[in-house]
């Protein structure tokens, strides 16, 4: 079912050969920079035009009243109640641990360096709403945000027809359970222009959406398209783009294990990647055979099958393990499954991947829900340079810079020296004029 490709007999850079999507984020961006244009020119018509277009429904008001925000937790079922606060607690157990604490450094008697650890102001946090409706993502936006100590946290997500155009009921309880009482129901890319640069959010111009300093998020081709167009007026998280599952696995994987992990990835979008990296042919077929047998039978089968079916899916044969190590560092995918002899010693050589998944009772449905880890991940390779969404990524360093008149006496030489090789004689001067023996 999944395409092969055959990388037995070495091959030095397989990052050329490997799946990838045929509609990449960078033709998304082009095809969603009108779009952005016109939220920033026209504001609240352009987001409105767009959500009947794609949303088919577009709210009068795009904020989301509080009332129904907390109606929407009161009608929360008792059994989705009790998994969200799960999850909840694991994912802040997780994250409370990673606060940072300030910290100084004595550079010299009477010259010190402290790095400030401080919360971004006011973020946006995205939470998709198109093919599937995503509670789990309030949490995992959320949760870091809190305890990293932000003070504005706004939820965007897409209005729903069948919901009276407001966002999905289980997401907007989800942010009831967390106490956050600014949601829009907006979605897609004028999701995240309104979000970068403001908006008012009724015809009559009397209420706004102020502008962010920062969005993150996962979401599909065009939501990522839009948060990379508008990286630079906004800070973004990392590209969270459509999933991926890599699985490096050996002939020890059960592969009715392995074809439900790839499904279950594949059912997120029909532009979803699941590939299997394995040395065994064996394991190879049995796989195949068992996704035709398991996508018959998975609700979601026309859109499971499509993403399958890609040029973004595959299993990819390799001489070893050792050469399937390489094959998934060069892939550097969102989630990678290690389902081998040994896995936690393979995982730890693993250099490029959003979350790894260690062991054959460690599945990705796990991380997406109740791990504890965080499921907002880098896809498309970007987990070669970015990390998921965690509490880092809304604190920035400041650096506090202290030095006592003696301390800048001592460095005054080599400041001059160095500024006068970078011919910038005022940087010399503006440390050598504090001091008249040196001038
Ligand atoms: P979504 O909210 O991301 O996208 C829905 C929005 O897309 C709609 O509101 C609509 O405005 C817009 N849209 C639809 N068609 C469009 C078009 N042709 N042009 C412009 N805009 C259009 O919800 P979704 O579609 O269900 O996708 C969720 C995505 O999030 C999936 O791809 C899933 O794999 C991904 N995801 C990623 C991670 C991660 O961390 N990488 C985590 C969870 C989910």
């Amino acid at each position: 079912m999944l395409n092969r490709i055959d990388l037995r007999g070495g091959v030095s850079d397989p990052r050329d050969l490997l799946p990838r999507a045929q509609l990449d984020v960078s033709v998304a961006v082009e095809q969603i920079r009108p779009l952005v244009t016109a939220v920033r020119e026209h504001g609240y018509s352009a987001v409105r035009e767009a959500s009947e277009r794609f949303d088919g429904v577009a709210p009068e008001v795009l904020r989301v009243p509080v009332e129904a925000i907390a109606a929407a937790e009161s009608t929360l079922d008792p059994q989705v109640r009790a998994a969200l606060l799960e999850a909840i607690a694991r994912v802040r157990k997780v994250h409370a641990d990673q606060r940072r604490v300030d910290h100084t450094t004595t550079v010299v008697p009477g010259g010190t360096v402290t790095e400030r650890w401080v919360p971004v102001d006011r973020v946006g946090l995205y939470v998709p709403g198109g093919l599937a409706m995503y509670p789990s993502t309030v949490v995992m936006n959320v949760v870091p945000a809190q305890e990293a100590g932000v003070r504005s946290l706004v939820v965007a997500s897409p209005p729903q027809k069948d919901n009276d155009g407001l966002p999905d009921a289980r997401v907007l309880a989800a942010c009831a359970l967390l106490g956050v009482d600014e949601v829009y129901a907006v979605g897609g890319a004028q999701a995240v222009a309104m979000l970068a640069y403001g908006c008012a959010v009724d015809a009559a111009g009397s209420a706004h959406c102020a502008p962010v300093d920062m969005i993150t998020g996962p979401g599909n081709i065009w939501v990522t398209a839009a948060k990379r167009l508008l990286r630079g007026v906004v800070g973004i998280d990392a590209e969270a783009g459509p999933t991926e599952i890599a699985i490096l696995a050996d002939d020890s994987a059960d592969p009715v294990h392995v074809a439900a992990d790839l499904i279950s990835q594949a059912e997120h979008d029909p532009l979803a990647a699941s590939v299997l990296v394995t040395p065994s042919v064996a394991l190879a077929d049995a796989v195949d055979r068992e996704l035709v047998r398991q996508v018959s039978a998975t609700k979601h089968a026309e859109r499971v099958d499509t993403a399958l079916r890609g040029p973004q899916s595959g299993i990819v044969l390799v001489d070893d393990l050792a050469a399937g190590l390489r094959v998934v560092d060069a892939y550097a995918a969102e989630h990678l499954e290690i389902q081998t002899v040994d896995a936690r010693q393979w995982a730890m050589r693993v250099r490029n991947a959003g979350a790894i998944f260690v062991g054959a009772y460690s599945p990705v449905s796990l991380g997406d829900y109740c791990a504890g880890s965080n499921h907002v991940l880098p896809t498309g390779g970007c987990a070669r340079h970015s990390s998921g969404l965690s509490v880092q990524s809304f604190l920035r360093g400041i650096h506090l810079v202290e030095y006592t008149e003696a301390a800048l006496r001592e460095v005054a030489p080599h400041v001059v020296t160095l500024a006068t090789v970078e011919d910038l004689p005022a940087h010399g001067q503006a440390v050598s004029l504090r001091f008249p023996e040196m001038s």
